[in-house]
């Protein structure tokens, strides 16, 4: 079997910035990814968050992260990750390529937006449809904009929109949101803010950018549209963690992978960075911090000959 001191699973920005720093420290390190280097941001037409940078396109960013990487000779497998198991404190990585070994693990496998499957949605992804307020929101100052969901993200994302935009639709297939109390009182003092009740969205139209949202009630049957310049989908997010048996790490209802300050997890040498661990904030920024902090652990962990820096610090 094949043998490395470190692999990264995932290519994303947080895989290849753990790359980056794991390659500077001198470590060995294989990352494994399924798609093409960059991870979601290859999907973002515009990025204006990225320090330093005030704007990049999403695919130019993730080509200069994977760029950075193979500067510093990291070595890419283009495989799908199928299982990681720990047999008696080995790692093995199980891929359609083949089963790696390795001293230290960093999961940096993303997460993925869950979509409403409606005509217009995919087509218009960038264009108006979005997955995210905090990237998109500066895109649509004094639109008016539709948001799809009625949990707790959905009526903080709609909050957050309400800072930008004119007017904000919050379009909910039910009566009431499933929101905290909280955030419902929030909402219901905000005056952009206008709830749209027991409605789905039938289908997302417009010429080369989105225009409106054609919608279905769904009590009623009753076809409407409503005039928006965006569609911001809050209808969930889950991890990429199919390839996680049951119990092997410490996950959060919904996949999520709990890891402490070192961004250990429950299972010594294996660490978790970026989108698909438990943490409040999802950005190409907070993964790239976490895939430094994850090598750097990784680093200490393989250097100290097996040492759990959580446990350490205790
Ligand atoms: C449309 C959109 C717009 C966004 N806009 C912004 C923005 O403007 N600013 C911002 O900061 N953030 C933005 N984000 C969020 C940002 O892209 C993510 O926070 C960031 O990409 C997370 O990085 P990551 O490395 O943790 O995961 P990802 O980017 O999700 O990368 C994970 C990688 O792992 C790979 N992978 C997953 N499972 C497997 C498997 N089983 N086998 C092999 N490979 C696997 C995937 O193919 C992927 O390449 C946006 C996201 C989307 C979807």
């Amino acid at each position: 079997m094949e043998k490395r001191e470190l692999v990264i699973l995932g290519a994303g920005p947080a895989g290849l910035t753990a790359a980056l720093y794991a390659r500077r420290a001198g470590l060995e390190a294989l990352v494994v990814e399924r798609g093409l280097p960059g991870g979601q941001i290859r999907i973002t037409d515009e990025i204006e968050n990225w320090p330093g940078l005030i704007h990049s396109s999403g695919l130019d960013l993730a080509d200069s992260f994977r760029k950075h990487a193979e500067h510093f000779k990291a070595e890419f497998m283009s495989a799908d990750i199928k299982e990681l198991k720990v047999e008696g404190g080995r790692k093995i990585i199980v891929t359609s390529n083949g089963e790696v070994e390795a001293l230290a693990v960093i999961i940096a496998t993303g997460a993925a937006f869950k979509k409403l499957g409606c005509p217009g949605e995919q087509e218009f992804i960038g264009s108006g449809v979005s997955y995210c307020a905090v990237c998109d929101a500066a895109f649509f100052v004094d639109e008016t904009v539709a948001v799809v969901g009625g949990g707790n993200t959905a009526v903080e994302e709609a909050m957050y929109l309400c800072r930008f935009a004119k007017k904000v639709y919050i379009i909910h297939r039910r009566d009431q949101f499933r929101a905290d109390r909280l955030a419902c009182e929030r909402a219901a003092r905000c005056e952009k803010l206008t709830p749209v009740w027991d409605s789905a969205v039938e289908s997302i139209e417009g010429q080369g950018l989105v225009e409106r949202v054609r919608l279905r009630n769904v009590k009623t049957n009753e076809v409407s549209s409503l005039d928006v310049a965006g569609v911001f989908v809050f209808v969930g997010v889950a991890p990429h963690v199919d390839y996680l048996k049951a119990g092997l790490l410490q996950q959060r209802p919904g996949g999520w992978i709990v890891a402490g300050g070192h961004l250990e997890t429950s299972v010594p040498g294996i660490f978790a960075a970026g989108d698909v661990r438990d943490t409040p904030l999802r950005q190409v920024v907070t993964a790239a911090a976490d895939g430094a902090v994850a090598a750097m652990s990784a680093y200490h962990y393989i250097e100290s000959g097996g040492q759990s820096l959580e446990l350490e610090r205790k």
